[in-house]
């Protein structure tokens, strides 16, 4: 593989990486590769407030992504504005859109949702996890949407898909993320129209819509304990790590996943190997 590497975080909805990836995708960039994030939607219906206007959501939130790639170092994110909830009606231009920016940006790895992960109940997450699937294994074929060759780009193909834990399958990668943590919080706490909703959890009592700044203060107290007992909880899969992410990772060939070996020694039964600390 070819280093520094470019990722690209292939996401629903603006604050769809953070929780389950930022660690990683900021020790990406601490190693000098390129991180990307490709937003499907502008996350326009995520409030519960009966007076919001979506254009003023969409807006807040495409700026909430900007501040967090900012955060852990990676590029300006690229939006493509497919409605929000609705991505499965418009998963062929989704694939298209993904295969097109792939092809560009010559992506080594994709990082995106586990479309197969049982008891997902967000179109949206499973329709982007298909479709980076998807345009990973298929943009290397150059009679697909050969507009693109016309436009001066290449057919390529990613060497990985990683999805974010929790995944279906047992994780084969685990991120030590002890040195990132801090960064991960920090973007986390970026996406505020999100982090808000969660107010009720760490604060309990409080009004979302407006919150003074003990509670603040506290939301984020609370939001940073509960993503470390989540990352202190992956990290059980490889000790003595202390912080982590899991992620499956796959092997991308034309057309198809490459885990065969894996794959047949699960079907024969054999004991899975222990996951590569990263
Ligand atoms: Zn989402």
């Amino acid at each position: 593989m070819r280093t520094p590497l470019t990722i690209a975080a292939v996401y629903a909805h603006p604050d769809d990486g953070e929780f389950f990836a930022a660690g990683a995708l900021t020790k990406w960039v601490k190693q000098g590769h390129k991180v990307h994030a490709i937003c499907a939607t502008r996350g326009d219906l995520g409030t519960r407030d009966r007076g919001a206007s979506g254009e003023a959501l969409g807006r807040a939130r495409d700026a909430e992504l900007a501040r967090a790639m900012e955060t852990i170092g990676g590029e300006p994110p690229i939006l493509l504005g497919l409605p929000d909830g609705f991505v499965r009606e418009s998963a062929a231009a989704l694939k298209e859109r993904l295969v097109y920016f792939f092809r560009k940006l010559k992506v080594d790895r994709v990082l995106t949702f586990d479309p197969w992960k049982p008891y997902e109940i967000h179109p949206d997450h499973i329709e982007v996890g298909r479709m980076a699937s998807e345009a990973a294994c298929f943009s290397c074929f150059p009679l697909l949407y050969p507009e693109h060759l016309a436009q001066g780009l290449d057919a390529v193909q990613p060497s990985e898909v990683w999805f974010m834990g929790p995944t279906v399958h047992r994780p084969n990668r685990v991120v030590d993320i002890a040195a990132t943590f801090d960064t991960k919080v920090r973007s986390v706490l970026c996406h505020s129209s999100q982090i808000e909703m969660l107010a009720a959890w760490f604060v309990p009592g409080a009004d979302p819509s407006s919150l003074t700044a003990e509670q603040h203060a506290q939301l984020a107290g609370g939001a940073k304990t509960f993503l470390e007992g989540m990352a202190r909880g992956v990290a059980m899969l490889a000790p003595p790590t202390e912080l982590a992410e899991a992620f499956f990772a796959q092997r991308v060939g034309p057309g198809h996943f490459e885990n065969y070996q894996e794959m047949f020694m699960e079907m024969a039964g054999a004991p899975p190997s222990p996951p590569e600390v990263c």
